[in-house]
């Protein structure tokens, strides 16, 4: 969205702004400058204009109107088949905090095809009101529509946050909207605060490969929005005895748009659904080849986990991406989590480092992973868990 302002009056095509734009946006048409949808409003070409031609009027907030007019607290509330992902409740939790800091209502947007049984859920879990959008064209996620439903409701309704999960569908969505409401976003947050001086959002997050944690601020935009890595919060109990305002939206669609369409749903393998697992065993290099993940497998089903792995494993191409944990990968807090072969690296310890409890197997006790381990056991992997695995077995007969 171009955002740069030209004085016709003042230009006097002297091309000095054409060279100096990073991104091609400026052309000279007729010994004037104009301004294509490439800007970014970078301000490169305000330093070097010679008459100062060339201006970016402060905008101050997104979607209309200045940040005072919004307020309130929103969740977007991810189902798949009719079904919330924990993380929706995760985040009703800690909006339900931001919500009565700020002494401002805590809405809930459900988006899907027969979705009404989520509205009292999410009260029960801390809405006072429910944007409801229930529509055949909206029951399987797709970008585009969901993200037009999303805007428009934020246009009409101003909220000041608006918070969404970290998973693939939410950072999808969440890029989407908050490009189109030309306003700021923090991906991945693992804290929410509010700054009791400015009623900002603090979005807090890892930054530089995990090394330091940056405090995020939107002070000039509206909704100020972030999304939210699963499990950095818990989930609150459910109230049932909780009441709350149900608002049906209708949807209108701009059917001029052409909308993505979904030719075939192909299932995840129920034993990649690693952000809900209460057991992973993870594996990474010390495998030293793909096969090492046979014994992870059948131990992870004796524990009745699912199987994890550090990004060095799924670099060299011994098990998908969608078992990732880490930084780059899945944040997973499950009761135990056991790391074969993973050294710990900061990256790798940023998606697991709040499990409950971790054993880490390396035959390295210097191996950085042996620092935070809860129960280090020092040897091969290639002796340690198939005996684990004999045990438990025997155990289990
Ligand atoms: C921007 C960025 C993002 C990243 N994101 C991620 C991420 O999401 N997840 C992630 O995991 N990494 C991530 N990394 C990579 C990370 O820095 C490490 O390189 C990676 O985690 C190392 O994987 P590893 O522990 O499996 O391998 P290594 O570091 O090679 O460690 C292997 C370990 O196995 C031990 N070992 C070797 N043989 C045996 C044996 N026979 N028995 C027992 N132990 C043995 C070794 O002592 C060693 O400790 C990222 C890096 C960057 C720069």
């Amino acid at each position: 969205m171009a955002r740069l302002v030209i004085d016709k009056e003042l230009c006097i095509g002297c091309g000095q702004c054409v060279d100096a734009c990073p991104f091609g946006a400026l052309a000279l048409h007729d010994n004037l400058v104009a301004v294509s949808e490439a800007c970014t409003a970078c301000g490169a070409c305000l330093e070097v204009c010679p008459v100062e031609a060339l201006s970016l009027p402060e905008v101050s907030a997104s979607a209309g109107g200045n940040t005072n007019e919004y307020a309130g607290v929103w969740v977007w509330i991810e189902q798949f088949q009719g079904t919330a992902t924990s993380i929706s409740w995760e985040m009703l939790g800690q909006g339900r905090v931001l919500a009565d800091q700020l002494h401002v209502p805590l809405s809930a947007c459900i988006f899907g095809a027969d979705i009404g049984h989520l509205a009292p859920l999410s009260i029960s879990y801390g809405a006072d009101v429910v944007y409801l959008a229930d529509d055949p064209e909206l029951a399987q996620f797709r970008t585009e529509p969901y993200a037009q439903v999303l805007q428009e409701l934020v246009r009409a309704h101003k909220p000041e946050i608006m918070l969404l999960g970290a998973s693939s569908r939410g950072r999808d969505l969440a890029g989407a909207v908050a490009t189109s409401l030309y306003t700021g976003l923090t991906a991945d947050c693992t804290g929410l605060e509010i700054d009791g001086e400015t009623r900002l959002l603090r979005q807090i997050r890892p930054a530089f490969g995990g090394n330091i944690m940056a405090t995020i601020f939107t002070p000039n935009h509206r909704p100020q929005m972030a999304t939210v890595r699963h499990r950095v919060f818990d989930a609150p109990p459910a109230d049932a005895s909780r009441s709350g305002q149900v608002i049906q939206v209708p949807i209108h669609l701009d059917k001029a748009k052409a909308f993505s369409r979904i030719l075939e749903f192909i299932p995840q393998s129920a034993d990649t659904l690693l952000s809900e697992a209460r057991v992973i065993v993870s594996g990474g290099k010390g495998l030293g080849d793909a096969r090492g993940f046979d014994m992870l497998h059948e131990l992870a089903e004796l524990l009745g986990g699912t199987v994890g792995a550090s990004r060095g494993a799924v670099d060299a191409g011994w098990i998908s991406y969608a078992h990732q944990v880490g930084q780059t990968g899945r944040t997973v807090k499950p009761d135990l989590y056991i790391a074969c072969g993973i050294s710990g690296a900061i990256q790798h310890r940023a998606g697991m480092g709040t499990s409950r409890v971790i054993v880490a197997i390396n035959n390295d006790p210097e191996a950085p992973i042996m620092r935070f381990a809860d129960y280090a056991i020092i040897g091969d992997v290639y002796d340690i868990i198939p005996e684990l695995n004999a045990q438990l077995r025997a155990r289990a007969v």
